[in-house]
């Protein structure tokens, strides 16, 4: 390829240098299996870019909301959303993590106001598992702290 590389997307062989906090928590707490598996997750990462969903104009935070036409994901950003509101959380930043190799392949990310996340693809909520959008926007994302918490037992 000819193209120069852009800087978010970095080459899986910089994992170590990347999530150099998470991986020091997850090889000192978990077990072989899941650090693979969140190993994975973060070589998966880094095929996607992240962008922020801008609050509309109408909301002074993120509520139920139905403009959405397209949902590759597991649930909608709308049964994200509520998911996140019947539980008692807050959204703080919307985003959407795109695929940089398939066009279609888009998810949204809720980070809540308690450092917590929502992905649409559910996989953390499922398996226990932090997902490749999770790292995605780890990678990203200035001040979000990975935590422990993250992984169910
Ligand atoms: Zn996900």
């Amino acid at each position: 390829m000819s193209k120069s590389t852009p800087s978010h997307c970095q080459h899986p062989h910089n994992i170590e240098t990347i999530f150099p906090g998470p991986l020091r928590l997850l090889q000192k707490y978990v077990g072989l299996f899941t650090f693979q598996n969140c190993f994975k997750e973060m070589e998966n990462s880094m095929f996607y870019h992240t962008e922020l969903i801008h609050l509309p104009d109408s909301l002074n935070s993120w509520k139920m909301i139905n403009n959405f036409t397209k949902n590759t994901a597991y649930i909608s950003i709308q049964q994200l959303l509520q998911k996140i509101i019947g539980q008692g959380h807050q959204v703080q930043h919307l985003l959407k993590i795109s695929h940089m190799g398939t066009v279609h392949m888009t998810h949204s990310l809720a980070i809540l106001n308690n450092g917590f996340y929502f992905c649409d693809c559910c996989m953390g909520v499922n398996l226990g598992i932090p997902c490749q959008h999770y790292f995605q926007v780890l990678s990203v994302v200035k001040g979000l702290r990975f935590h422990l918490a993250h992984i169910l037992p």
